[in-house]
């Protein structure tokens, strides 16, 4: 079924929607909502889980953990929409370097998209993957990527 939104569109009401079910350990603490989206218009979704036991996890790779184990190829990802509860997003960082790393060794599409948005849902920022995280690792002295040249 095609709506009458588009799939950015969809994506960032989907990533603003789950962001409410971010499980925090202090309530201060910021509340972010993901949604990876593929080149036949399905979307998944992801918020960040925090624990006091171990590592947390990020809305991103919630996200694309989201979409793997429903069997998407990460070569079908086309883009990545994060939301942030914070008010001053502008002053925000786009995904964190282990958050860029998931996504190179899920899509490794360097001209991925990767979209900003503010609770209002309008886009702050755009970048392709490339502009956000030009040299994934690993990346060998010669320049090339063990990634892409395999
Ligand atoms: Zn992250």
């Amino acid at each position: 079924l095609t709506s009458t939104f588009g799939i950015l569109e969809q994506a960032i009401n989907s990533a603003l929607g789950w962001r409410e079910h971010a499980i925090l350990v202090k309530p201060s603490q910021t509340k972010v909502g993901a949604s990876v989206f593929t080149n036949t218009g399905r979307i998944y979704s992801g918020f960040n889980i925090q624990n006091k036991a171990q590592k947390s996890y990020h809305a991103e790779e919630v996200a694309c953990i989201n979409a793997m184990i429903n069997g998407v190829k990460g070569e079908n990802i086309a883009g990545i929409v994060v939301t942030f509860s914070d008010t001053d997003i502008s002053k925000l960082t786009f995904c964190c370097d282990s958050c860029r790393q998931v996504l190179w060794e899920y899509t490794k599409n360097p001209n991925l998209n990767v979209y900003e948005v503010g609770l209002d849902g309008k886009i702050v920022s755009m970048k392709k993957f490339s502009e956000l995280y030009p040299y994934p690792y690993p990346v060998y002295q010669d320049g090339s990527n063990i990634n892409i040249d395999n």
